[in-house]
């Protein structure tokens, strides 16, 4: 009973926190504008492919498979923490055990994930320690970054010790046949069959809490940190982007605006009369972005797959889309608790733009989607790159000065070049009338 009260008391204090969290972040969400999402059946297809197949992670075969084992692993030994938090709560043990073959496949299962995981995970934290990757430096990752991902990395790591530690002492603990199946526990028990019977059921028991006491800080370590991807990145693969990467999306602004022009009379309704209002165009700040663009930024697994293809950042420009993403989610974070505080007009005289991500990182996009492409959780980059841009050319007239020259064209001239439209087939005149389509 001791044991029930103390588990349902922890378990009180960590939804506790996760609702703070989970209250913050909708109260972010709220700020962002809509994105409507349609075609739920492609989207589930989508889901399934790129989450629980993998597919786009095995572009890198080799840690691709690794990274592969180690999610599907996550989803079997789930399972498991299901069943502990209900053994918590009613003081069982092993309170979904029956005597069915599935029981065992799952639980034998989650033993030999959590031994792979363990080898992968160690693998993960010397490969960042001592192997030069490329893609894991960048001026956008600070010290606090890489901390982060050791901590997460840490946690998981322990997470599979503890979790061995207790199957193996459940093992050594209990008479066979078992509840369940547990064959790489069982080996090990095989070397602690001189253990006390009380001294294992302590241990067990130490174990078992320090395994559910991980899950719970991990749950609330993770939003704070770019491992937040374990929850999100299978409701991101769900919301991707379906159109093909290459079509710019409308802008809703214009579409309003050019239904006013054609009807003038709600060119003079209010906002009360529920009339369409006009707002920014583009994006300048976390309120002109989306929700999915915002969710796409803390899905970011910060992995870098897409910096390291992105040409501009190849050939030693500034932009790096990872960066574009992590600027987001620090805007949001500085901006956020103002917004909710002091309501829509809070201004701390900061912006995305300019003071985040800057103008000469956004014109050095190609808007060539490699990054989209790469990007193993289907984060779409290159649209908010372009309603960035959207912003500085339509609210700021400022692009470039060669795109000036453009636009002042198709004003002009109806086309991007300098020549008027009356000039457009003198380049034919000489051309025999015979030959002439
Ligand atoms: S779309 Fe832009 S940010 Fe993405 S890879 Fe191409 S150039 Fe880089
Ligand atoms: S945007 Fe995608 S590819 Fe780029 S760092 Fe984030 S998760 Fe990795």
């Amino acid at each position: 009973m001791a044991k029930q009260i103390i588990f349902i008391i922890t378990l009180l204090i960590t939804l506790g926190v996760f609702a703070y969290t989970v209250r913050r972040l909708y109260y972010f969400f709220r700020i962002t504008k809509r994105f409507p999402i349609k075609n739920y059946v492609k989207r589930f297809v989508l889901m399934f492919e790129v989450s629980f197949l993998q597919t786009k992670i095995f572009r890198k075969p080799v840690i691709g498979f690794l990274h592969a084992l180690v999610f599907w692993g996550f989803c079997v030994i789930l399972l498991g923490s299901v069943e502990m938090i209900f053994d918590g709560l009613t003081g069982s043990e092993r309170l979904f055990y029956t005597d069915g073959l599935w029981y065992k496949i799952i639980f034998a299962s989650g033993d030999i994930f959590a031994l792979i995981i363990l080898f992968a995970i160690f693998f993960f934290i010397i490969r960042r320690l001592f192997f030069k990757i490329k893609r894991f430096a960048g001026r956008e990752l600070s010290h606090k970054n890489h901390i982060d991902a050791y901590v997460a990395l840490s946690l998981i790591f322990l997470l599979m010790v503890s979790l061995l530690a207790m199957n193996v002492f459940y093992c050594v603990e209990n008479p066979v046949p078992l509840k369940g199946y547990y064959p790489v526990s069982m080996f090990l028990a095989g070397y602690l069959q001189d253990m006390e019977h009380e001294s294992a059921v302590i241990l067990y028991e130490m174990s078992w809490w320090w395994h559910i006491l991980l899950i719970f800080l991990f749950a609330n370590i993770l939003p704070y940190s770019k491992h937040f991807h374990v929850f999100l990145s299978v409701p991101n693969t769900f919301l991707s982007r379906l159109d093909p990467l290459g079509k710019l999306p409308n802008m809703d602004n214009i579409t309003k605006e050019i239904k006013l022009m054609m009807n003038p009379e709600t060119a003079f309704a209010t906002p009360e009369s529920g009339a369409a209002v006009i707002e920014r165009f583009g994006v300048k700040d976390v309120e002109d972005v989306t929700w999915k663009n915002y969710f796409d930024s803390l899905c970011c697994t910060q992995c870098g797959r897409c910096s390291s293809v992105c040409p501009a950042n190849l050939t030693g420009k500034k932009l790096s889309p990872r960066k574009v993403m992590m600027d987001l989610r620090a805007r949001m974070n500085q901006k956020g608790p103002g917004i909710i505080k002091s309501g829509k007009d809070f201004d701390d005289q900061r912006s995305l733009l300019n003071d985040f991500t800057t103008k000469e990182e956004i014109w050095a996009c190609t808007t060539c989607n490699a990054c989209a492409k790469e990007c193993p959780v289907n984060i779409n980059q290159p649209t908010l790159i372009v309603d960035l841009r959207r912003y500085l050319v339509m609210e700021e007239s400022s692009a470039p000065s060669g795109l000036n020259m453009m636009f002042t064209n198709i004003t002009n001239n109806g086309a991007p070049w300098q020549f008027s439209p009356e000039d457009r087939m003198i380049w034919a005149k000489d051309i025999p009338q015979n030959m002439k389509i």
